[in-house]
């Protein structure tokens, strides 16, 4: 939140596409672009998470947040401060690509807070049989986080299984996992 303040007030925020008033866009943009923003920041996480997976640089950057194998939501803030730059820089594709009123962006970094946590709780508070329904089937759960956590690889995304289903790096245990913690 910090960095997503300091670099929208810096002279890096100089081009951003931030505007003043909410009526310029109107209220039905200001949703869109929660929207949008928390797409682009799936993705965004999904490839670099992918990326900090990789022998050659996992132990620099993401090894410490994987010391837990059975995280609490103290982990969803445990990482190495490089790990933490990485994470950061989704805010530059979303102010330099994605037209922003400010509430907006502090609605979104209020979400992605809350949906780390929920990611690293270390119980699912999605209804059971959640991970079949047609709106589930593509939502991220704790339940797959926490098997990311304890077995290392696959289950990579962050809010949505778009990409880990799409490439498929979803788990072939998720659905049994799930069905576990009922
Ligand atoms: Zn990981
Ligand atoms: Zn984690």
């Amino acid at each position: 939140m910090l960095v997503a303040l300091l670099v929208t007030r810096s002279p890096l925020g100089e081009f951003d596409l931030r505007y003043e008033s909410i009526e310029s866009h109107g209220m039905g943009y200001w949703f869109l672009s929660v929207l949008l923003m928390i797409l682009m920041h799936d993705t965004y996480f999904y490839w670099t998470h992918c990326a900090m997976h990789h022998p050659k640089i996992y132990r620099l950057f993401h090894e410490v947040h994987h010391k837990s194998t059975n995280p609490s939501r103290w982990a969803a803030f445990a990482f190495h401060p490089l790990e933490g730059i990485v994470e950061a820089g989704i805010i530059f594709p979303i102010i330099y690509i994605i037209p922003y009123h400010l509430s907006v962006l502090f609605v979104f970094l209020v979400f992605m807070t809350l949906y780390n946590v929920y990611g690293h709780l270390g119980y699912e508070l999605y209804p059971k049989r959640f991970n079949k329904n047609f709106i589930g089937r593509w939502l991220n759960t704790s339940v797959s986080h926490n098997t990311h956590h304890s077995k290392f690889n696959g289950n990579y995304g962050l809010y949505f299984l778009f990409w880990d289903r799409w490439m498929r790096t979803l788990r072939e245990d998720y659905d049994t996992n799930f069905v576990e913690v009922d």
